[in-house]
């Protein structure tokens, strides 16, 4: 169940500071603070929705309109055109990723790795 008590519904109501890119009526964008690029922005809606499949399946179609606005919106704003990985991770025990804040997010990343990123890599591969 949706806990709205987590770190991105606290900065979606103002709560706590985040380092904005782009909101709109629905959605918003902002830098991850654990960047594992040079450019690392986390998009977000602003309706309650726990994983991507939650709000594929739940979000009405201006609240989907709205998120994909802000996403390609937020892409441009940081000057990401062709080279970039998005992701989202779901649950805490997903194959390659945990999902540690449970309000859906779109992981838009580009640019060179930080060092965070390649000893995450280096973890994984030694990983059995
Ligand atoms: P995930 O593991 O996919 O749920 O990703 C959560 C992401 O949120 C991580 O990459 C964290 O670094 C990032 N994060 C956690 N708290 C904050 C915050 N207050 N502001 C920006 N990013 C955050």
């Amino acid at each position: 169940m949706y806990d709205s008590n987590n770190v991105f519904a606290k900065i979606i109501r103002g709560e706590i500071p985040s380092k904005k890119v782009v909101e709109n009526e629905y959605a918003l964008s902002f830098y991850d603070v654990n960047p594992m690029c040079e450019k690392h922005v986390l998009v977000v809606p602003k309706g309650e929705y726990e994983n991507i499949l939650d709000f594929a399946k739940r979000a009405p179609a201006d609240e989907q309109a709205g998120f994909w606005n802000c996403f390609v919106k937020t892409a441009a704003a940081i000057g990401v055109d062709g080279e970039f990985n998005v992701f989202a991770n779901a649950g805490l025990s997903a194959p390659l990723f945990n999902q540690s804040v449970f309000h859906f997010h779109l992981h838009l990343i580009a640019g060179k790795k930080t060092p965070a990123c390649i000893d995450l890599m280096k973890e994984m591969l030694c990983e059995k």
